[in-house]
């Protein structure tokens, strides 16, 4: 099933600026879904169009298989903004008691919810402490426990790590993936490729409105060099070797090439069937999402 899906999307601000050209997208149930891009390239725009709070120029966005403006579907998701502005006067456990009420949550039941996600999100000793108190860290995991109140289907996030440190980040970063456990279709959007990289299934690369690449990091990533073994290499090889940029580690028995790109590993792979040598082993080193990132998008044009 499709969570998300958006046909030929297109935003043109008044100005006359284009943020998004035509995107096709489809986020399926119970993955997670890193939507990445420069600053610019329309990823806030694509949330707010799915959120409903702006409309499309041209095309059109589904959420679970309806209209982005069909009422029931705010019911179904959870949305964290970049920055979470909350009721400081509040403690943590008051402010999901509060939109506990605003969510539908029977009176009754209204305190066991908010401790349930206070313990999910790991601030219960924080629970009747002051929001004006709490660190950023505290502040986003409070923003996610009150995106959590609907027990969400679909979870939207956008750039919710950017203002956390290593610690919270990772905090965070398990929190999403119990949460992806336990069946929540996650959307990020986030510029910690390295975050992205250890949570999603798959991923969207958009430059100025278009799509550049979507799929999983194994469809997208291309080989980035190798390390090559071989058990006998003659002098004139080892010579013609030490000219390329690959780097030769000489041992008794086996000999291993380090090629840091692909390019290299081509160099190599020609000399050594020059040389007739008998490879042992090739081991190929995929690139990691940075890697696709920096060769998805056009640097000329990032703004
Ligand atoms: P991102 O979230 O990827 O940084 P945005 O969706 O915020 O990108 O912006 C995409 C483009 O649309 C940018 O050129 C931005 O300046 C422009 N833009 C965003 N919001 C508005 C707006 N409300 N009015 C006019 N232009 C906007």
């Amino acid at each position: 099933m499709c969570v998300i899906r958006t046909e030929n999307l297109c935003k043109t601000y008044r100005g006359g600026t284009h943020a998004l050209r035509g995107l096709d997208l489809e986020v399926r149930a119970g993955e997670v879904f890193g939507f990445l891009g420069p600053n610019g390239a329309g990823k806030s725009t694509t949330i707010q169009l799915l959120l409903n709070f702006i409309r499309p120029t041209k095309g059109t966005a589904s959420l679970f298989g309806r209209p982005t403006t069909h009422s029931r579907t705010r019911q179904r998701l959870g949305y964290l903004p970049e920055s979470v502005n909350l009721h400081a006067y509040y403690s943590g456990q008051g402010l999901l008691e509060f939109y506990s009420g605003l969510a539908g949550v029977e009176r009754a039941d209204r305190r066991r919810r908010s401790e349930e996600l206070l313990g999910r999100v790991g601030l219960l000793d924080a629970a009747g402490q002051k929001i004006s108190q709490y660190s950023k860290g505290m502040l986003q995991r409070l923003g996610l426990a009150q995106a959590l109140i609907n027990d969400p289907e679909l979870l939207i996030l956008d750039e919710p790590t950017s203002n956390l440190d290593p610690v919270a980040r990772r905090d965070f970063r398990d929190i999403l993936l119990e949460l992806k456990a336990a069946g929540t279709t996650i959307f990020i959007c986030s510029h910690i490729l390295s975050e992205v990289e250890s949570v999603c299934d798959r991923v969207a690369i958009l430059q100025q409105g278009e799509l550049k690449r979507a799929g999983t990091l194994e469809e997208l990533s291309g080989a980035a060099g190798a390390t090559v073994t071989v058990k006998q290499l003659p002098a004139g090889a080892i010579e013609a070797l030490s000219a390329t940029e690959a780097r030769l580690t000489l041992r008794g028995g086996e000999s291993t090439i380090a090629c840091d790109s692909e390019a290299v590993h081509q160099d190599v792979e020609r000399l050594l069937e020059e040389w007739g040598v008998e490879v042992e082993r090739v081991e190929t080193r995929m690139q990691s999402l940075e890697e696709i990132f920096f060769g998805a998008i056009d640097r000329e044009s990032t703004s």
